[in-house]
């Protein structure tokens, strides 16, 4: 239900990738997007890292990734079927111990239907019973070969502990997203994914997006499926207010009447009355649609 737009793409540039892992549980995700984050922020501000946040950007050698953790397969199932797939490349994590298991295939398969370029991430190296090899194996098995047996998927060994091969990951997702020539307007109206949203104590309706198009800028007025508001407030992933996000970059904005559904897109419009109308008449509709469903 969302108007198809014209694509004038005279003012493209090359816009920083979005990256998602996914793995068994336990095979270390959270520890890997963790060390990523601390690893990779400035001196000095490593200590404005306090907990685990469900996006951020970093930079590698000038050039900027996104990371964006995916609370359950459902909620990553979720945003696709909105429509929402903010991801342009999957990193999948496998523990160098333990090797492929049930949600590894999971992840395979949802991977493989996303159509983004994947990389293995072979956790967990500095164990003594880490073995890439039978990694592989089993991935090769899954039609998963690794480039040096002849495939194309990179496998990449790293430590989420030591931070070892951390780097070789950051740079292959970075040659990843050359091919994929990813490109946006940064001039054009703002459009974002939420990809968290919550209700907060003294500062309502928070949602964490990810620009995909254009730049989005305190003060402009915004419709998000149902919600509609006016950007109070940007906070980046260090929970520093700042003016605005670019293209493909993270952070928390607040201004909006209610809470957004996570996957939801989040759309710059020319004034407010325009976002309150587009936000009411899609409540009205999604009201209609209930009504119809209850009375069937
Ligand atoms: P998740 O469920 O995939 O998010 O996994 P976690 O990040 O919670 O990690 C699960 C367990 O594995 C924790 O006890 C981590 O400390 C441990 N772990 C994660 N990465 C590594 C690693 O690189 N090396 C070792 N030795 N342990 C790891």
């Amino acid at each position: 239900d969302y108007e198809v737009e014209e694509v004038d793409d005279s003012n493209f540039v090359t816009r920083p990738p979005v990256v998602t892992i996914m793995g068994h549980v336990d095979h270390g995700k959270t520890s890997l997007l963790d060390k990523i984050r601390s690893s990779k922020v400035a001196k000095g501000e490593a200590g404005g890292i306090t907990q685990h946040i469900s996006a951020y950007t970093i930079e590698q050698n000038n050039q900027k990734i996104t990371f964006v953790d995916t609370p359950g397969h459902a909620a990553f199932s979720a945003m696709r079927a909105r429509g929402a797939d903010v991801t342009d490349i999957v990193i999948i994590v496998v523990a160098a111990d333990d090797g492929v298991m049930p949600q590894t295939e999971e992840v395979i398969s949802h991977a493989k239907a996303s159509g983004c370029p994947i990389i293995v991430a072979v956790n967990k190296m500095d164990k003594e019973t880490a073995n890439m090899d039978m990694v592989k194996a089993q991935m090769a098995e899954k039609e998963m070969t690794p480039v040096d047996w002849g495939g194309d998927i990179e496998f990449i060994g790293v430590s989420a502990h030591t931070g070892q091969g951390i780097d070789d990951l950051l740079e292959n997702i970075l040659l990843q997203a050359e091919i994929l020539e990813l490109q946006a307007d940064p001039d054009a109206k703002a459009k974002a994914t939420v990809v968290e949203s919550l209700l907060e104590k003294g500062r309502g309706p928070v949602a964490t997006v990810i620009v995909q198009n254009g730049t989005l800028r305190v003060g402009d007025n915004i419709v998000c499926d149902t919600t509609y508001g006016r950007v109070k407030a940007i906070t980046n992933d260090m929970g520093k207010p700042v003016k605005e996000l670019g293209l493909s970059e993270t952070g928390n904005v607040l201004g909006l009447n209610d809470v957004p559904v996570a996957g939801s897109f989040m759309v710059a419009q020319n004034s407010d009355k325009e976002a309150r109308e587009i936000a009411t008449t899609r409540a009205e509709h999604a009201r209609a649609k209930e009504l119809s469903k209850s009375t069937k």
